[in-house]
């Protein structure tokens, strides 16, 4: 699937696919909040990703134009190539200081989406049956346990020398469950109105 993808040499990173952010993403300071952006990924049938995102200002202009890219939008936007480690720091940093001003796309690192989304949907339908006889506030909280100890569990036997980087274990699980987060509550809160109907 990724074998399309264009290549660039990060000098940080090295050869790495290519992705693009906006040059207020690009040159924002450490602290400064500008958003993140990302232009939507159907993992299922796009062959090959394109890892794009722009800032809160820039959508917001894109929005105005009726989410239409035009000449003067990509100039205002200057969209810089990146490496994608350097787009998932980009990202990363963005989310740690404002999730609310950020609309990402999460992608699992397994590229087999069919299977990926098939274990996914086996928990959910798990939890879904409960609801019957259970509030979703405790299912959910059960649901949210029971992920931190099955991924507790995969870190101790995946990670390097745990206890020296146990810091780093948990930025990494708190950051992808904020990510994912993110994404599917932008997608409820998009589609509230189905979503909620349906669950009835
Ligand atoms: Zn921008
Ligand atoms: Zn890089």
């Amino acid at each position: 699937m990724s074998k399309d993808k264009e290549e660039i040499i990060c000098e940080e990173h090295g050869e790495s696919t290519m992705a693009y952010v906006c040059t207020h993403i690009y040159s924002a300071k450490d602290d400064e909040v500008v958003g993140f952006y990302q232009s939507y990924i159907d993992l299922l049938n796009d062959e090959v990703y394109e890892y794009n995102a722009w800032c809160k200002d820039c959508d917001e202009r894109l929005s105005q134009a009726g989410n239409e890219w035009n000449d003067l939008l990509e100039k205002q936007a200057d969209i810089k190539t990146v490496c994608l480690s350097c787009f998932e720091n980009f990202k990363d940093k963005q989310l740690s200081l404002n999730p609310a001003e950020a609309e990402v796309c999460f992608v699992p690192e397994n590229k087999d989406i069919t299977k990926f989304y098939d274990r996914a949907d086996a928990h959910i339908n798990l939890a879904n049956k409960k609801t019957k006889k259970e509030k979703p506030e405790d299912i959910s909280e059960s649901f949210l346990f029971a992920a931190s100890r099955f991924a507790a569990f995969e870190a101790t036997l995946t990670a390097k020398d745990i206890e020296k980087n146990k810091t780093d274990v948990i930025d990494y699980y708190a950051l992808r469950f904020r990510e994912m987060f993110v994404d599917n509550l932008t997608d409820y809160i998009e589609n509230k109105k189905e979503y909620l109907k349906e669950s009835k």
